[in-house]
C-alpha cells in the first residue's frame, strides 16, 4: 500500500515539476517575442529620426533634440524600459541573475561570479514565477508618453522660449543703459 502511495506522490511531484517547467518556457517564449517586438519597433524610431536629421541637413538646418525628438526619445525610453523589465523577469525564470560588479548573468545561487570572481549577495529564496502578470502593453505606455509629451513638453518648450526672451530683452536694456552711462561719463 505504502509503496503506491508513494508512487502516486511522486508521479504526481513530477507532474507538477513538468507542468511548472512547461509554463516556465511558455513564458519564456512569449517574452522572447514581445522583447523582439520590442526591438524592432525601437529600430522603426531609429529610421524616424534619422530621417529627420537627414532632412534638416537637406535644408541646412540644425536640430534641438529637446524639442524636436522628445517624442521620438521618450517613446524609445518606454521600449527599452520594457524590455529591461522583460530581460529582469527572463533571467528570473532560468534561476540566473547579474553579477553585482561586471554585469554578466551567473547563476542566482552562485556567491562568486565566474566572470570576474567578486563575491555576490547571498539571495533569499523568493517567489520568482509567482508574477505570471503580462507587462504593460508597449501601446499603453507609447500612448502615455505621448500625452505626456504633448502637454509637458509644449509648456516647458513655451517656458523656456519665454525666458529666453526675457533674458535677452533684459541684457539688451541692460548693455544699452550701461553704453548711455559710459557716454556720459566721457
Ligand atoms: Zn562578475
Amino acid at each position: 500500500m505504502g509503496f503506491f502511495d508513494d508512487l502516486s506522490k511522486k508521479a504526481s511531484e513530477t507532474y507538477r515539476n513538468t507542468a511548472e517547467k512547461t509554463n516556465k518556457l511558455t513564458r519564456e517564449m512569449k517574452l522572447k517575442s514581445l522583447i523582439n517586438e520590442d526591438k524592432g519597433k525601437i529600430e522603426k524610431i531609429y529610421a524616424e529620426i534619422g530621417k529627420k536629421v537627414y532632412e534638416k541637413h537637406i535644408r541646412e538646418e540644425n536640430i534641438d533634440i529637446k524639442s524636436e525628438l522628445i517624442e521620438e526619445c521618450s517613446k524609445i525610453d518606454a521600449y527599452a524600459k520594457e524590455i529591461e523589465d522583460m530581460n529582469t523577469e527572463m533571467r528570473a525564470l532560468k534561476d540566473l541573475r547579474l553579477c553585482t560588479k561586471c554585469g554578466s548573468e551567473i547563476p542566482l545561487s552562485a556567491r562568486f561570479c565566474p566572470k570576474c570572481g567578486s563575491q555576490q549577495e547571498e539571495i533569499k529564496p523568493v517567489e520568482t514565477v509567482n508574477n505570471t502578470e503580462v507587462p504593460t502593453e508597449a501601446k499603453e505606455v507609447v500612448e502615455q508618453v505621448n500625452n505626456e509629451v504633448t502637454t509637458e513638453t509644449v509648456q516647458e518648450v513655451t517656458n523656456e522660449v519665454n525666458n529666453e526672451i526675457n533674458n535677452e530683452e533684459n541684457d539688451g536694456t541692460n548693455t544699452e543703459t550701461n553704453n548711455e552711462n559710459n557716454d556720459n561719463n566721457q
